[in-house]
């Protein structure tokens, strides 16, 4: 474990000293030890500095998962530099935005994004290395990490100050940059390992990308802490992931329910022997019921649920001995406490619906440059998470959704989640996502989007059906089929996506 005001960078480097030359990530390209990513860390660090780069300003990192990311990244770490993990799939406009929030002093991009976005990252006056050709004047990664010059000592910052900043995923609004610092970081990880026995005897497979706080801030420094085997898959898909668990006897796996839900719709001759897995971990997103259960049946384990966030790691979860319950996100983890509470920060009693507030170590330093949604987010140290959630008697917790997801129709409260909950459960349904459409008298009424399944379904059937499992103001006044439901990378639902679409078939219908 790490040392209580120990940096990032140099609690990895200490694990990646002490497990040498054992194999640390499995690329399909190639292998890396971990002393051998130490070495590419240190020339890294050494070429940027060559290139001016100073601690403490900002670096974005944007590339397909691959092995140089993982050394830019401990690169741009050992030389203090604040890291700003990007996806890669961005779009022009979206990546406009978040340059000029952030404001990089440099940024390392893959040659896809590097030729999509060369012309932007220059227009900031970003100075750029490439991962693959160099696009002059920018040097490639290659040309960085073969210059003589000897690794710089391992900048020694204090734990308190920023390490990364990533960006929220801005489902229901537009993404902010959260700015975790060191012992977020740390405190964040070190609780996860204990509390779900990781260990340098695991072999995970890694199928998250690496520019999320689930991904990069958990899975890859998990494994650099544990000295645990990774096998890396730059995208996941199911059947071949299925079958790499198997082959590689893996014993950890850590996914999205998006992940889940392919895993139990694989035909059904499919392999189903998982070797010598251990453990299934699920977040990000509420993981149905359905799949939870699906899951168990199919391949016999108990997925273990979890929660958490940017702002905050990941803060609570299943245990890993105790019940796993499934529609639940678990307990608090050690070191977290979490409340529920009303719209004036009042608790509410068990079993009744209120707003998540979490405090801990790993609570985030803030919202880049946002003094006032920091304000507004984080009072003595308390999170508000946003979520709508309830505790149980025996202090297991749910979440019923995200408050800027809650329906308000004539007054009524209706968590969208429920009624996704009750759509899934038809056999003519694949998936679902509800939201709130304006309505001139009710304020908002429901609205679903429905993906159908190869049992299809006529709305109106699917209507009847709510009407016999949900009382009248939930259920949907408006529902659409469409072939799937808008998600980000991390798989989860785009609610404001959804509204669009749903607005576009009203009117068009109107
Ligand atoms: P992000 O910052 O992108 O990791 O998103 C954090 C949000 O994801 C949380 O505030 C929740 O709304 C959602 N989330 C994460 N884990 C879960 C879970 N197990 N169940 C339901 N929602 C979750």
């Amino acid at each position: 474990m790490a040392e209580k005001d120990q940096t990032l960078q140099a609690a990895l480097q200490a694990a990646c000293l002490r497990h040498g030359q054992r194999e640390a990530f499995r690329f399909p390209e190639r292998s890396l030890s971990f002393a051998e990513l130490d070495d590419a860390a240190g020339r890294c660090a050494a070429g940027l500095a060559a290139l001016g780069a100073r601690p403490r300003e900002r670096v974005a990192i944007m590339a397909p998962t691959c092995p140089e990311l993982l050394v830019a990244h401990l690169g741009v770490q050992w030389l203090g530099g604040v890291r700003v993990p990007l996806n890669p799939g961005l779009t022009g406009d979206e990546l406009a935005f978040l340059l000029r929030d952030a404001a990089p002093a440099a940024a390392i991009v893959g040659e896809p994004q590097s030729a999509a976005h060369g012309a932007l990252l220059q227009s900031l006056g970003i100075r750029c290395v490439v991962i693959g050709a160099a696009a002059p004047p920018d040097p490639s990664f290659a040309e960085l990490l073969s210059r003589a010059a000897p690794a710089p000592p391992v900048h020694q910052g204090r734990a308190d100050e920023p390490a990364l900043l990533f960006y929220t995923s801005g489902t229901t609004g537009r993404p902010k940059g959260a700015l975790l610092s060191h012992r977020n970081v740390l405190s964040g990880v070190e609780r996860l390992i204990n509390a779900w026995r990781w260990s340098g005897d695991d072999r995970f497979l890694l199928a998250l990308p690496l520019f999320h706080v689930h991904g990069l801030g958990v899975g890859v420094h998990g494994a650099l802490l544990t000295g645990c085997l990774t096998i890396v898959r730059p995208r996941f898909r199911a059947a071949e992931d299925l079958a790499c668990l198997a082959r590689e006897r893996c014993t950890l796996f850590m996914g999205v329910p998006a992940m889940y839900y392919d895993l139990v719709h694989l035909p059904d001759d499919q392999a189903r022997d998982l070797g010598r897995m251990r453990l299934f971990i699920s977040g990000s997103a509420a993981l149905p019921i359905t799949t939870f259960a699906a899951f168990e049946k199919r391949y016999g384990h108990r997925i273990l649920e979890r929660y958490g966030a940017t702002e905050t790691m990941l803060t609570i979860s299943n245990p890993y001995d105790g019940e796993r319950r499934p529609g639940s996100i678990g307990l608090p983890l050690p070191g977290v406490e979490v409340r529920v509470v009303d719209e004036a920060w009042r608790d509410v009693p068990n079993g009744t619906p209120g707003e998540l507030l979490i405090r801990s170590e790993s609570v985030f330093l803030g919202y880049h440059n946002l003094p006032e949604a920091t304000a507004e987010a984080v009072r003595d140290g308390w999170f508000a998470s946003g979520d709508i959630g309830l505790r149980e008697p025996d202090g297991y917790l749910r979440i019923l959704d995200r408050k800027k997801n809650l329906v308000i129709s004539g007054g009524f409260n209706i968590y969208p989640a429920e009624v996704e909950n009750v759509l899934r459960r038809h056999a003519g349904v694949r998936d679902a996502a509800v939201v709130g459409l304006p309505d001139e008298r009710l304020g908002e009424v429901v609205a679903a989007l429905v993906v159908p399944s190869e049992s299809a379904a006529t709305a109106e059937e699917l209507l009847t059906f709510c009407g016999a499992h949900l009382a009248r103001y939930k259920q949907p006044r408006r529902l659409h089929f469409a072939p799937d439901l808008p998600r980000n990378a991390m798989g989860k639902v785009d609610a404001r996506a959804v509204r669009r679409l749903l607005a576009e078939e009203v009117s068009r219908q109107a």
